[in-house]
């Protein structure tokens, strides 16, 4: 079954049409939808050609250097949006402003573009060490999975992996260090025999947490496993703002297109 054709997820968009009123996340218009129109567009999405291992840009639709020389564990990659602004500023809010409600947004943003993929059987969002999980309060990976998982009705493991070690955030390494630093970081207690398994995060930026968690996945027998992200950051690309750039926030009561 592919995700357009879950009914589950057709039977919630119908409903939710009919009857909410609501203001864009964006750019705080009066709107039927969490993102207006305008905004959608305007999203920023993809490179139009790119590696179909990493995303990364190309000047030709074809696997990267990197990705012949070291195949990432994942069989397929779907991200949602690429990670500059206003995409960023969205996945900050949710993750440092604890701003669930983006969470079922940024889950449709990623279901509505590709609507067609076949279904896992599993779903597994990419887990955090149980200390940096006190510290934040919530796993932001989890929060987006519950929302794919409530509109695909795919199964949701929340708790058959985990992070066993607590590695220093990988945003603060350089990039040829990242696979070391999150090395043997996950364990699973499930055997995924025969099973297509697909795992979530909220950003892929070298892809070295999410390319270690799928090889565990790998070794406990599943035979396919995904890559779903709601934003691929590219190297070289321009700082994230701030989450507190998105209207709402007390600091900036300002919508953010002018
Ligand atoms: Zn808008
Ligand atoms: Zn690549």
């Amino acid at each position: 079954m592919s995700i357009s054709s879950s009914p589950i997820l057709n039977r919630r968009l119908n409903i939710a049409q009919l009857f909410s009123h609501k203001h864009c996340v964006l750019c705080q218009a009066p709107n039927h939808q969490d993102i207006c129109n305008a905004c959608l567009q305007d999203l920023p999405g993809l490179p139009p050609v790119h590696c179909p291992s990493c995303l990364l840009p190309m000047t030709s639709p074809e696997i990267c250097g990197t990705c012949l020389r070291n195949p990432p564990a994942w069989s397929h990659i779907r991200a949602a949006l690429r990670y500059t602004f206003p995409a960023d500023a969205l996945v900050q809010a949710l993750k440092y402003r604890s701003d669930l409600p983006l969470a079922p947004i940024l889950a449709g943003l990623l279901l509505g573009r590709f609507r067609d993929d076949p279904l896992p059987d599993y779903l597994i969002p990419v887990p955090l060490h149980p200390a940096r999980l006190r510290e934040r309060g919530f796993n932001q990976a989890l929060e987006i999975s519950r929302h794919l998982c409530r509109q695909t009705g795919v199964e949701l493991l929340s708790a058959a992996c985990t992070r066993i070690r607590s590695t220093p955030s990988q945003t603060e390494l350089p990039w040829k260090n990242r696979p070391q630093n999150v090395r043997n970081a996950f364990t699973c207690n499930r055997n995924f025999s025969g099973k297509r398994v697909a795992i979530v995060d909220d950003v892929m930026t070298s892809g070295a947490t999410l390319n270690e968690l799928a090889k565990v996945i790998r070794r406990h027998g599943a035979t396919d496993v995904r890559a779903w992200v709601i934003a691929r950051a590219f190297p070289g690309a321009p700082a994230a703002k701030r989450a507190t750039d998105l209207p709402g926030n007390d600091e900036t009561k300002r919508p953010i297109k002018p």
